[in-house]
């Protein structure tokens, strides 16, 4: 499809006999930010080196700009940052930017204009080594930036940063996604996939387990009743829900029923409850959290 920046097909990388991807199948589609989730040695990097011709593929397929990964045509039109930034320490942000843009054939404009989109431009004249870790990553993505290119792919562009740092990456990749760039970033982080991309891929033990909206990946929302007894409440909410019911008891010792929250007409339902002399202490309905779908999905895998 015109749209779609990269397609991979059942794309493989085997080191020795383990499969550090299995037969991976995602798509990032112009314009978007795409989140590509996993714990820790899921397979993430591996992919992204993959589609950045830096690692050879064992089997399967991919196409970036609709091209072979690495050809000039592709790395023309991708900008990466994969595996921390390599800059000279002593040198300022704007010098080293410079060096990167002759080794590229760049004009210089383009590191002051890199510079500026980053936000860095007041600090462009001091040295590297003084910069927070904050500020390197948004200098690696200010290298990345340059030649203006269609695919940003950034490999955990927040680890080790601090919360401030953090939000101020997110901030950054909002930006450039609010002026049309399209990203490709992976984090094992879920509060962070949310907050900042359209569409998620999960990727567990070399294995892609989902690929959708975030909200696709929470699925429904769920209603959750505090009420006494229990064996009295169950049969109600389950009733109204039209689904299961799952028992728990929350930190005071009581009972929490919890089901599916679409369809419930929750009034009706706690009049019902009271009327058959149920104790209600409690009605939310909420979102599942990321946490449970990936703990989940991670556990369906193992
Ligand atoms: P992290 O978040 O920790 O960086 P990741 O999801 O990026 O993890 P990868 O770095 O892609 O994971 O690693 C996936 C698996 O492949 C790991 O088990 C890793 O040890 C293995 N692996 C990666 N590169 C090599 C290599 N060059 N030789 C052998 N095994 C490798």
């Amino acid at each position: 499809m015109d749209d779609d920046i990269v397609s991979t097909d059942r794309l493989t990388k085997r080191y020795g006999d383990r499969a550090a991807a299995d037969r991976v199948s995602l798509t990032v589609r112009r314009g978007e930010v795409y989140g590509f989730l996993g714990p820790n040695g899921a397979g993430k990097t591996t992919t992204l080196r993959m589609l950045l011709g830096l690692v050879e593929p064992s089997g399967g397929s991919a196409l970036v700009h609709g091209l072979p990964p690495g050809s000039p045509g592709a790395l023309r039109r991708t900008g990466s940052l994969i595996e921390g930034p390599g800059f000279y320490p002593y040198l300022s942000g704007l010098e080293n930017l410079r060096v990167v843009a002759r080794y590229r054939g760049l004009g210089r404009r383009e590191a002051e204009e890199a510079l500026e989109r980053v936000d860095l431009a007041e600090r462009g004249k001091d040295r590297f080594r003084t910069y927070s870790l904050g500020m390197k990553q948004r200098l690696g993505v200010a290298a990345a930036l340059m030649g203006r290119p269609d695919l940003l792919v950034l490999d955990e562009p927040t680890n080790g940063l601090d919360p401030a740092g953090m939000a101020s990456m997110r901030r950054l990749i909002q930006d450039l996604s609010g002026d049309g760039q399209t990203v490709l970033l992976s984090s094992h982080l879920l509060a962070e996939v949310q907050q900042c991309c359209h569409r998620v891929g999960v990727i567990v033990d070399g294995r892609m387990s989902f690929e959708g909206t975030v909200a696709d990946l929470r699925g429904a929302r769920v209603l959750q009743v505090g009420a006494e007894p229990a064996e009295r409440a169950a049969p109600i909410v389950k009733g109204a829900a039209r689904a299961e019911v799952e028992q728990a008891r929350d930190e005071d010792g009581r009972t929490v029923l919890t089901t599916e929250a679409s369809g419930v007409d929750v009034p009706a339902m706690v009049r019902e409850l009271v009327a058959d002399g149920v104790d209600v202490h409690s009605v939310a309905v909420r979102e599942r959290s990321l946490e449970d779908v990936f703990l989940t999905m991670t556990e369906a895998q193992r």
